[in-house]
């Protein structure tokens, strides 16, 4: 952050990868993320999870939550392969899958790339697991592999 709180866009030390600018409200996600460690926002007044972090509950609107370590499995609820690089770091990674993932634990959806998965062998429904991928020193970005079972 600048001293007007305008964030910096600032890249990974590898190829120019854009890197999320963690904030007041999303800071401890990224710290969880560097930990490997899939953490979402818990809402203390209704108990449900959500995703993006935020300050307040989009269903009761609290303000109180605590960050509940999840799974990190899901299955592929949409997904697009992209064709063309927009970014040069992404010039020898397309076609490139990137799905919507809806985690087991409920209604709550991510969206990240699908590493090592063929684009052909992409489903919907396909069962995937988090897997984390050290980007910088000081960013880790949750990204989606296809589970085992
Ligand atoms: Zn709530």
């Amino acid at each position: 952050m600048t001293q007007t709180g305008k964030p910096e866009t600032r890249f990974s030390p590898y190829a120019g990868l854009p890197l999320p600018q963690p904030s007041w409200d999303n800071y401890k996600f990224w710290e969880y993320c560097k930990a490997h460690e899939l953490r979402l926002q818990k809402c203390s007044g209704c108990g449900e999870l959500r995703y993006y972090p935020r300050p307040a509950c989009p269903e009761c609107h609290s303000m109180e939550f605590e960050w509940t370590k999840v799974s990190g499995k899901g299955t592929v609820y949409s997904y697009t392969i992209a064709h063309h690089p927009v970014l040069p770091f992404f010039a020898d990674k397309v076609p490139l899958p990137v799905g919507v993932i809806k985690l087991d634990e409920g209604e709550v959806y991510m969206v990240g790339r699908l590493m090592d998965v063929d684009p052909g062998d992409v489903k919907i429904g396909m069962p995937v697991q988090v897997m984390f991928e050290d980007v910088a020193e000081d960013i880790t970005l949750p990204q989606w592999r296809r589970a085992d079972d």
